[in-house]
């Protein structure tokens, strides 16, 4: 069953929207959303456990703005769960992929079906944002071959867990330099649409060049946060995942965030949320305790 939300939202050129939907869900290892041990030996703990978290979503945004349309992120599709899947990457990379993680997404719940029953066809849309190069968030890709795709430089050279060889054959993505910019918040970004309502903002971490989409709008503020966290709940309480590349950089990635959040009324959306969607439909934002 898919779980969708369009929230009408007012930019300065005119009328929008932000679409949230999910392509399928999964479950991961227990200790790889929550860390045990290091960025080193977080790894191996997660690889040991044996408990599993409940299904999460895997969501997906399209932010309709009166300069084009972008998606962010392309979700799962429903091939991951056959046999074999993984194997073009290697013994390791398919024992990892297949003991860690348990999808569960249908042939229509992908990406393709659900931008057309919104409207959308493939030529609509002016850009594909990847927040980072984790399955989850590319493996939607075949439905935009002939789409700009946008990733950040950083990310597209140094990827961690990367699966190159499920990318499709043709998948070579505009990458982008992130500024240093004079916000005080997140210190490299790139605006996506003149009026700079919608951002590219460099939030390491979860990996070295993983990337959001931060979204101004006059009445509220949205952080379409791909992996940052897996939750809101890990993000106010400094809780790291054992998937994390570095936590010195997810620290201040946090500390960013909540900072931002302190002086805007910022909807904060990470990926895997199970509250995302109800957050956007009830403008249910950021609570931080700092002023
Ligand atoms: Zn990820």
């Amino acid at each position: 069953m898919t779980h969708t939300l369009s929230k009408p939202i007012r930019f300065k050129e005119g009328d929008g929207a932000l679409h949230g939907f999910t392509t399928g869900r999964v479950k991961v290892k227990s200790k790889f959303r929550t860390a045990q041990g290091n960025a080193f030996t977080s790894k191996i703990n997660f690889l040991l456990d044996r408990q599993f978290t409940e299904y999460m979503p895997i969501m997906v945004w399209v932010l309709d703005h009166p300069e084009g349309v972008f998606v962010v992120d392309t979700g799962e599709n429903a091939k991951v769960s056959n046999q074999g899947y993984f194997k073009k990457e290697g013994p390791l990379a398919n024992y990892i992929n297949t003991k860690s993680f348990i999808f569960d997404v249908e042939p229509e719940e992908e990406i393709g079906p659900q931008l057309k029953r919104l409207g959308y066809s493939e030529s609509s849309i002016k850009s594909v944002v990847l927040t980072h190069l984790h399955l989850d968030h590319f493996d939607g890709l075949h439905y935009f071959e002939t789409t700009d795709i946008v990733i950040n430089q950083l990310e597209w050279e140094k990827p961690s867990f990367a699966l190159p060889s499920l990318y499709p054959e043709w998948f070579s993505p505009s990458t982008v330099q992130l500024k240093e910019a004079s916000d005080r918040h997140f210190k490299h970004s790139l605006p996506l649409v003149a009026s700079g309502e919608i951002k590219l903002v460099h939030t390491p971490g979860h990996t070295v060049g993983h990337c959001s989409v931060l979204v101004k709008t006059a009445d509220m503020h949205y952080l379409l946060a791909g992996d940052i966290t897996y939750n809101q709940h890990q993000l106010q309480n400094n809780i790291y995942a054992g998937g994390h590349q570095s936590f010195r950089l997810s620290g201040s990635t946090y500390q960013a965030v909540r900072e931002y959040a302190s002086k805007n009324k910022l909807v904060y959306l990470p990926s895997h949320d199970n509250q995302a969607l109800d957050r956007i439909q009830n403008d249910t934002y950021l609570t931080t305790g700092l002023r």
